[in-house]
This record gives C-alpha cells, sequence and structure tokens, in this order.
C-alpha cells in the first residue's frame, strides 16, 4: 500500500483564503483592522524567518503586523515591560513572542505576562485550563492545523485510537487532550507516548492515528506503524540533508493510509491557524 499524501500546504493556502474573506468583511463591518504584533528577541536564525513568514502571511490575509525586537542581552524585566506595553495598546489584537528566548530569560513569566485575551498561541494557564475544560478561547496553532486537517480530510476520529508521541505543552500535550474532548472533532481514545514509555513499537502498531512531535528525525520507522494507519508528522529537524520529519517518510509511506510530508504538512498550517488566532482575538476585543 502507499499512502495518500495529505498536503498540509495546500490546505493551509484553504484556510488562509478563507481567513483573508472574513478579515475583509470584518474591517468593512468593524472599521478595525486586526494586528498581530511579533516579538523577536536575540538573533536566532531560525526564529528570524518563522517570524518573516507569519508577518508576509498576516500581510496576505490583510492583517496588519509590527515586529518589536530586543536585543539578545536584553532583561526579563525588559521583555515584560514590552509586553505590558503591547498589553494596553488598542490597536494590537495579538501577540505572538517567538521561542525559544535566549538562555536566561523566563519563559514562563513571560508567556503569563500576556494578557489571555491577545494571546493567540494559547500559552496562557488562563487559555490553556479553557482547553482543557472543552471550552477554549484560542487553540495553539500547531495541534489546531492538525485538527483541522484530520477533519478536513474526513479521517474518522471518534472512537479512533490516536497515539500522540511527544507531550510537549505547545504540541502534544493540547493535541492529546483536543481528541479526547467529548463532540464533534473528539472523542478519540487517546495515548499519549514519550521517552520513558516502554516498548513504544507495541503502542504505536496499535494506532490508527498516529501523531509524531518529538523532534528526532526519522525516528518513527515502519515496522511501528500499523497498516492503513493515518501518520502526521510535525517535526522539523534540520539534517545535513535538508529539513526531515519525526517520520521516516519513504518507508512509513509504504505502510501508512494517509501521511504528511515535511516540508509541506504539519509547518503552513500552523502559521495558517495563528491568522484564524489573530482574527479571533479582534473579534473578541471589538465585540
Ligand atoms: P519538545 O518540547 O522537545 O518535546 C519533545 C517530546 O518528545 C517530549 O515529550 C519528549 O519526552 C518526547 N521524546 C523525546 N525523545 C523521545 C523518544 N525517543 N521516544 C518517545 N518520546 C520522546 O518538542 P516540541 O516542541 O513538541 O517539538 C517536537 C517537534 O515538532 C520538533 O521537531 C519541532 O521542531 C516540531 N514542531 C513543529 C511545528 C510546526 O509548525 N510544524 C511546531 C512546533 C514544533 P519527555 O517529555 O519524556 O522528555
Amino acid at each position: 500500500m502507499t499512502a495518500t499524501i495529505l498536503d498540509g500546504k495546500a490546505m493551509a493556502e484553504e484556510i488562509r483564503a478563507e481567513v483573508a474573506r472574513r478579515v475583509s468583511e470584518f474591517v468593512s463591518s468593524k472599521g478595525v483592522t486586526p494586528c498581530l504584533a511579533a516579538v523577536l528577541v536575540g538573533d536566532n536564525p531560525a526564529s528570524e524567518v518563522y517570524v518573516r513568514n507569519k508577518r508576509l502571511a498576516c500581510e496576505k490575509a490583510g492583517i496588519h503586523s509590527q515586529l518589536h525586537r530586543l536585543s539578545a542581552e536584553s532583561t526579563t524585566e525588559d521583555l515584560l515591560a514590552l509586553v505590558d506595553r503591547l498589553n494596553k495598546d488598542p490597536q494590537v489584537h495579538g501577540i505572538l513572542v517567538q521561542l525559544p528566548l535566549p538562555k536566561g530569560m523566563d519563559e514562563t513569566r513571560v508567556l503569563h505576562a500576556v494578557n489571555p485575551v491577545k494571546d493567540v498561541d494559547a500559552f496562557h494557564p488562563d487559555n490553556v485550563g479553557r482547553i482543557v475544560q472543552g471550552r477554549p478561547r484560542f487553540l495553539p496553532c500547531t495541534p489546531h492545523g492538525v485538527h483541522q486537517l484530520l477533519m478536513r480530510k474526513n479521517i474518522p476520529i471518534a472512537g479512533s485510537h490516536v497515539v500522540v508521541l511527544g507531550r510537549s505543552d505547545i504540541v502534544g500535550k493540547p493535541m492529546a487532550i483536543m481528541l479526547m474532548q467529548r463532540g464533534p472533532g473528539g472523542d478519540a481514545t487517546v495515548t499519549v507516548c514519550h521517552s520513558r514509555t516502554r516498548d513504544l513499537p507495541a503502542i504505536t502498531r496499535q494506532a490508527d492515528i498516529l501523531i509524531v512531535a518529538i523532534g528526532k528525525a526519522k525516528f518513527l520507522t515502519a515496522d511501528m506503524v500499523k497498516p492503513g494507519a493515518t501518520v502526521i508528522d510535525v517535526g522539523i529537524n534540520r539534517t545535513e540533508s535538508g529539513l526531515v520529519g519525526d517520520v521516516d517518510y519513504d518507508a512509513v509511506r509504504e505502510v501508512a493510509g494517509h501521511i504528511t510530508p515535511v516540508p509541506g504538512g504539519v509547518g503552513p498550517l500552523t502559521i495558517a491557524m495563528l491568522l484564524h488566532n489573530t482574527l479571533a482575538a479582534a473579534s473578541l476585543q471589538t465585540a
């Protein structure tokens, strides 16, 4: 069997076009243009690229974007002062603090300082708590993108066994919570695996849907996949042969029923969902 490729890039373009249409309606009816403020601290080259791509996507969707830079020598207090200014600025609807922050900065304090209604990454405990309780304000962009991909491609979720590899606050944990919720898009039986999981292949082979977010190039091999399973590769690893995911794509493709490529899978959807959240934030603040 050769898997059907789940084209995240094409779906992201669809979602971005939908958001652009809704932004245009919003601007006409409210007279307000949604605005995302990106905060970049230090000079991490990958972060520079991520922020540039996010800002470009905003522009294309009719969303204003601002870039606020701080040097790598800045203190947590400097960053908190900037976040406070952005929290109070009525022109700014969404705040994105690009991670990782330089060593020595208190990431938790900074993320907790973002006004929850401007927290388009959904990292604030208020937003995380709402997600756990099944009444989200925003959903975190990467798991939200994966969720949209599964739903729009009609991959059955309810009653399916989903195995999530990785338990990070950004991907694995919210992903598992979203899929186990009651109701449409949920009702899955979810298993979460991590570095202390015993006999990982025995668990991954039970999965109808496997979501891999561990940050290890080509970690998931074909023998770890049940024939016909849907395999979602969240990983982005820079190797000598270019960008690769956490899935051994060429081999797993021969076993899986559906698979996302890297690049062109989950990455573009993450950006699309950021635009969605920025519009949602602007709507909340002008309601
Ligand atoms: P992270 O914070 O580094 O967490 C990695 C998780 O993987 C941890 O829970 C860790 O377990 C688990 N893990 C590590 N080695 C393992 C192993 N051998 N077996 C089983 N589990 C293992 O990672 P993240 O931020 O979630 O990112 C994961 C990957 O997704 C990275 O490649 C990242 O670049 C990518 N990513 C992509 C997007 C996108 O837009 N496509 C967005 C975010 C992240 P422990 O908890 O036990 O340490």
